[in-house]
Parts: structure tokens; sequence; C-alpha cells
């Protein structure tokens, strides 16, 4: 059995999700403890119990201590069974970090599975649906990943209510991760996705975005969904040969139009001056499906506590070990070899 400490380093949902995947994937027993203990409100809340119960569910586990405020479970997982899955969240708590953390035994599965997700679809301190199918999956593509994913409505908090699909394909071949250049630009955008509130606040972002980027008008553009409450996303898009990074800001109540869309322009100067492929979300990210698949090197930003502590975890579980090397300030290479 793998026991893993949920407070080391960053202490959030990561390691959670993290463990049960390699769980499920190596098929070793899993005991993890202290759960989000550096979060104000520790243990299980909505999102990871759906996790585990996914997890659950494509695995067969057995499990013990798994309902809501529990700090402490155990994972015994069985046989993968591809099929057909339906996970509900049942508040507004993101569907693509159980997406994510149920994809790495999926995709090893000997026939293609066909999830359904209801939920969150576009969150704070979480992978959009944008996200997932502009940067994420073209990423995993590299590595022989092939996953398709369609959204039906948006869900955003505190309503949620998002649904979308997602069919894994088994793998039929790892490739190695090479992205040390992004390659030259071919496309950018900043797309300002509003549902159910005043059409002001999208041209305010946009406003910003062209007065402090000077991106001209026909880099800008307003998508109006529909969906159970109001939301509000900036997000900036730059699609290059080999890589795209979607660098996002939710609106909330209380932060004015031109706080959320300065940013996400301050995010992305940090990107564009350091000349790197990988974004600071998407590195931590990458992270598993290399150690599952054939491994690679990408360059990125400074490696954040969610990447450092994503590693830590990854190597407690696989007898590989990721190289983290600085190259400058805000240009850092990762290895797994
Ligand atoms: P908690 O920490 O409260 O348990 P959590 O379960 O959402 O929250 P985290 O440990 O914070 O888990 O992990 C969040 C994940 O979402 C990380 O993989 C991170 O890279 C990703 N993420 C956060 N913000 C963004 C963003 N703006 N764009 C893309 N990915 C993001």
């Amino acid at each position: 059995m793998v026991v893993i400490d949920g407070s080391q380093g960053e202490g959030g949902g990561q390691i959670l999700r993290t463990a049960l995947s390699l769980s499920m994937v190596t098929g070793k027993a899993l005991r993890i403890e202290n759960i989000r203990a550096k979060r104000p409100k520790p243990g299980l809340m909505r999102q990871h119990l759906t996790c585990v119960q996914a997890a659950q569910a494509i695995s067969s586990a057995d499990v013990s201590g798994v309902e809501l405020g529990s700090t402490a479970i155990t994972f015994v997982p069985k046989a993968i069974k591809a099929g057909n899955y339906h996970f509900a969240v049942g508040t507004a708590g993101s569907t693509t970090l159980v997406f994510q953390t149920v994809l790495p035994a999926l995709m090893l599965a000997d026939a293609e599975s066909t999830l359904s997700f209801e939920g969150g679809t576009h969150n704070l301190s979480a992978p959009t649906f944008d996200f997932i199918t502009l940067a994420y999956l073209p990423a995993l593509k590299r590595m022989g990943i092939e996953v398709g994913a369609q959204i039906e409505r948006h869900g955003f908090y505190p309503q949620g209510g998002g649904r979308w699909q997602a069919v894994i394909k088994p793998v039929s071949g790892f490739q190695r991760l090479d992205l040390l250049s992004a390659g030259p630009l071919l496309k950018r955008e900043a797309v300002v996705t509003t549902a159910n509130i005043p059409g002001h606040v999208a041209q305010r972002e946009l406003g910003q975005v062209a007065k402090l980027c000077r991106w001209p008008d026909e880099d800008l553009h307003i998508q109006n969904v529909e969906c159970l409450g109001g939301g509000n996303v900036v997000s900036m898009r730059l699609h290059h040969q080999h890589c795209s990074e979607l660098i996002e800001y939710m609106g909330r109540l209380g932060v004015t139009a031109e706080k959320v869309a300065r940013s996400a322009i301050d995010a992305t100067r940090r990107y564009q001056v350091a000349k790197v492929p990988v974004g600071e979300h998407l590195a931590d990210q990458l992270l598993l499906p290399m150690a599952i698949g054939k491994g690679g090197e990408f360059r990125t930003l400074k490696p954040s506590r969610h990447t450092l502590t994503n590693m830590a975890v990854i190597e407690r579980f696989m007898d590989r070990c990721f190289a983290t090397k600085e190259l400058s300030k805000d240009r850092w290479e990762i290895e797994l070899t």
C-alpha cells in the first residue's frame, strides 16, 4: 500500500487526484491522510468526493472513509473497465478535474470510453472546458493520447449545471513529449465568455486588452452562452505551431471588469516575456501523462508549488524521477527520462 500525506507541499486537492489516478494505473492500494490539510476547509468537498466515486466506478475499487469532509481514505482498485459513465458533481464543483482523474486509467483500458459530466465547466482554480480542449488535449495528443470532447452547456459557480461529454480512445502507442519551443505564433485572440450579465462587462474587459496589449479588433471576441446562472471569463489564447496556451481569469462579484482583464493581461505578458511553450498550469497537468507514457521534456515558467508537489506524488508511485533546471529566473526546463 502506498501511503500519501495530503498535507505535503501545496496541500490541496491535486494530491488526492494524482494519487487516485496512479493507484488505478499501477494497481497499488492507496491510503491518503490529511486530505487538503492546507485548505481553509480541509477534507473531501463535493468535487473531490465525485473524483473518488468516479475512480471507484471505473476500477471497482474497495474503499473506506469516502464521505464529505473526510480527511483520510483507503482506495484499493481492481480491474479498469472501459464503458459509458455519467459523473455529476452535484454542485458547481469542477468537472474537468474529475475528467483528469479518470483519464489516465481509461486511456490504458482495452476499449473506448464515453463519459458525460454535469457540474462546473468554468471554475476558479481549475482548468476550464476551453483550456482542456484547446491547451491540454492537444498537448496530450503529442504523447499519443486521443480524446474528443464537446460541450452542451456551460456551468459557472455557483449554479453549476454545465454538461459536456468526452470520448477516450485506448492508447495504441505513447510518444515522448518534446516541447522545448512553442514555434511561431499562428493566431492570438482574447475571448470573453459571458452568460446572463450586462453586456458592458465584456466590452470593458476587451477594452483593456485593446488599450494595454494593442491587440486589434479582429483578435477580440465576445461569446454569449446560455447557462443556469451568470458567468464571465476572460480567455487570452496564444496558438503556436507546437502548442497553445490559454490564460484565463474568471469574473467575480466585487472584482471590477478592468481588474479581471488586467490580471489576465499581466499573466499573458509574463508568459510572453519568458518565451516558453508551457504555461504555469499546463506544466503541473502534463507531468502525470508524461510519467505514464514515455516521459519527455518541456520548457516552462518557474515551477509552481502545484508542479513541485505533483512531481513528489508521482515519484512516490513510480520508479521515475523528474529533473528541473533553471535556465533563467522565469525560464525552466522539466525533464522526465
Ligand atoms: P483545493 O486545493 O481547494 O483542493 P482543487 O481541488 O481545485 O482545490 P488544486 O490542488 O488547487 O485543487 O488543483 C487545481 C488544478 O487546476 C491544478 O492542476 C491547476 O493547474 C489547475 N488550474 C488552476 N487554475 C487554472 C487556470 N487558470 N487554468 C488552467 N488550469 C488551472
